[in-house]
């Protein structure tokens, strides 16, 4: 039977990836606080202990009971770390060049953050730097809308196929609607539907806010030079709109500039990268937020999003990705990738030099080696990968 004290429990915290600062053992943090340093406590105890928390921390007693969903976070901490360091060396790609503010990015920051749906967290490389979510806004818009309108709605503004063509390509399906609402004509239909009757402002502070509820109550940023930036090199986004609007692919009543302004804001809200795998954490764990428990968007708006960043999210790599990587992701030109392994957890890579297709091509390099190495790609559960691949989920 283990036997703890206050020592082990709080490395016990630490090895498992949390933190005693963390919400969700505010009480466990609080009763360990109590506990004289030499005291020696059974499971049991402490097991009761947890128990009785006014508000019961589930956190706190899946981590005695062993039960939380990346049970080796040690070893699976390490891998990261080897993994993570062989990818820094690697080089290749170049920065975007469209506007002077991402052609100015570091070529060797990396980050890679990962938050599991327990609030696990590993964080390594430029993890302090900000950098602006550009496309990866594509899929929490079309979730707002989603919520705001129900897919029927939405789906006669926006289809669900991949374009096969480049992300601002200016063309549409046959419907004469976008092709799907992870490339520019779909996201700027999105914004176009998302809150028209509030006023610019409010409508920016909706969009605000639910980043910060995605990040874990963590505020955002906004990157002002990058939207003016986007705004002045705005040519191929109003020409795609303008090009929506003569075919009557927008709901009725809407102001273009706005619309776009709005699109540019989305694109330039910026956060780093450990920010960013908590919104892919919530992804997860469908809406809710890992960190505070609280729904952001609903079950069935995160299989409906999660659905089209699988197929669509990854520009002209998506079909390739979806094949070797098998995850829904989402890239941006800043060099970010948001990758969701459902049930499991959030991953943000973070890298600006971008390989031919658009992707962060560190980005593709680290995610590519760790589904290598472990057991997530969505259709690893048809073959035995066990003499290939480490099950995330073993406690072995
Ligand atoms: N702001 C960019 C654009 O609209 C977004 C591009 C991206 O990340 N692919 O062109």
């Amino acid at each position: 039977m283990t036997e703890w004290d206050k020592e082990k429990l709080v490395s016990l915290v630490r090895k498992q990836g949390l933190s005693l600062s963390q919400n969700k053992l505010h009480h466990f943090s609080q009763w360990l606080g109590s506990l004289d340093p030499e005291q020696k406590i059974s499971q049991a105890s402490v097991i009761k202990a947890i128990k009785k928390f006014k508000s019961p921390s589930n956190l706190a007693l899946r981590l005695l009971e062993d039960k939380l969903v990346v049970p080796r976070f040690t070893r699976f901490s390490q891998d990261i770390q080897e993994i993570f360091e062989l990818t820094q060396q690697i080089e290749g790609g170049a920065v975007a060049n469209y506007i002077p503010q991402l052609q100015r990015m570091s070529t060797d920051a990396f980050a890679v953050s990962i938050c599991t749906i327990d609030g696990q967290q590993i964080h390594l490389g430029d993890s302090d730097q900000y950098f602006c979510v550009q496309s990866s806004c594509k899929p929490i818009n079309y979730g707002l809308v989603l919520e705001e309108h129900g897919e029927e709605l939405v789906h006669q503004h926006v289809g669900h196929e991949p374009s096969g063509s480049m992300f601002n390509e200016l063309s549409l399906n046959d419907k004469c609607i976008p092709h799907n609402p992870m490339i520019n004509s779909g996201a700027i239909m999105c914004c176009s539907l998302m809150k028209p009757h509030l006023s610019m402002a409010d409508r920016f502070d909706y969009v605000m806010d639910t980043w910060k509820a995605l990040c874990g109550e963590h505020k955002v940023g906004f990157n002002n030079p990058v939207y003016l930036s986007e705004r002045q090199s705005s040519d191929r986004n109003f020409a795609i709109a303008y090009f929506m609007r003569e075919k009557g692919a927008f709901p009725p009543g809407v102001n273009l500039k706005n619309v776009l302004e709005f699109y540019f804001q989305c694109c330039s809200i910026e956060v780093t990268a450990p920010l960013m795998s908590i919104v892919a954490a919530t992804l997860a764990n469908s809406g809710t937020c890992p960190l505070t428990d609280r729904a952001i968007f609903g079950p069935g708006t995160i299989k409906d999003t999660l659905s089209l960043m699988y197929s669509c999210g990854m520009y002209n790599f998506s079909g390739e990705f979806a094949f070797k990587v098998g995850l829904p992701a989402k890239s941006g030109v800043s060099g970010v990738i948001m990758i969701v392994v459902p049930g499991i957890m959030g991953i943000c890579l973070w890298s600006p030099p971008l390989d031919t297709t658009g992707n962060s091509y560190k980005g593709l390099h680290f995610i590519r080696s760790l589904v290598d190495s472990y057991n997530l790609h969505t259709y690893d559960t048809i073959v035995s990968t066990e003499q290939t691949k480490k099950d995330i989920r073993s406690k072995k």
